[in-house]
């Protein structure tokens, strides 16, 4: 493995560790950050639109506190070419904003198939925002799209949440443990005490990740 490598695979598993501990504190468990081309971090963020992150987040506990719109709101005037990443593949919204925002790139680890209407990325001012899924961090990509998953499944009941329904089309292997691990409740003594352990529950059930459509 190369050192850049290496760097990128510390980027996620760093990512995948902010997006669990807002999960555990009530989050829907993404999270986002912007780097600079260095690598170096700007600013992250974490989906706020079921818990309340700071009393001057104004997006948080709105359905538009998604993880990439509260790193944009922190990094600022984004002078410096910029990138993200994030746990989740964005939505129409938050790549949208990436392209005013004029990062340079997003990436993403797991595919939401709730959200399937990315193709390719914007273009704002006449520059364009490229959209991927990471090839580093791959491993990981099971855990990223569980947790949003399961906090869907306890926010709004596995009948009544969009996100859900696209699992049982796409994935109903993943969508049974989820429900599983929502009807627990105690989502610690259930996935474990860290990323690590949930991301280790996950592979002894034997779920993969979801494809793209
Ligand atoms: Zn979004």
């Amino acid at each position: 493995m190369s050192d850049r490598q290496r760097a990128a695979n510390t980027s996620w598993e760093s990512l995948i560790g902010l997006a669990w501990s807002s999960f555990v504190n009530g989050g829907y468990g993404v999270a986002a950050t912007i780097t600079d081309t260095d690598n170096k971090q700007i600013a992250d963020g974490t989906n706020s639109c079921a818990t309340q992150v700071s009393p001057t987040d104004t997006l948080s506990g709105t359905p538009l506190a998604h993880a990439e719109m509260n790193a944009l709101l922190a990094a600022g005037d984004l002078t410096r070419d910029a990138r993200m990443l994030v746990t989740l593949s964005p939505c129409a919204m938050c790549l949208g904003a990436a392209g005013v925002a004029r990062l340079s790139s997003v990436r993403y680890l797991a595919h939401d198939p709730g959200s399937d209407t990315l193709l390719s990325g914007p273009t704002y001012a006449g520059r364009a925002t490229d959209i991927s899924q990471a090839s580093e961090g791959r491993w990981l990509t099971p855990l990223a799209e569980f947790l949003p998953l399961v906090r869907s499944i306890l926010r709004h009941g596995a009948a009544r949440s969009a996100t859900a329904a696209a699992y049982s089309q796409r994935n109903p292997t993943m969508l049974q443990l989820a429900v599983e691990v929502a009807k627990a409740r105690d989502l610690k003594r259930t996935l474990g005490n860290t990323a690590a352990d949930a991301y280790q529950f996950l592979r002894d059930a034997g779920v993969t990740p979801t494809s793209p459509a």
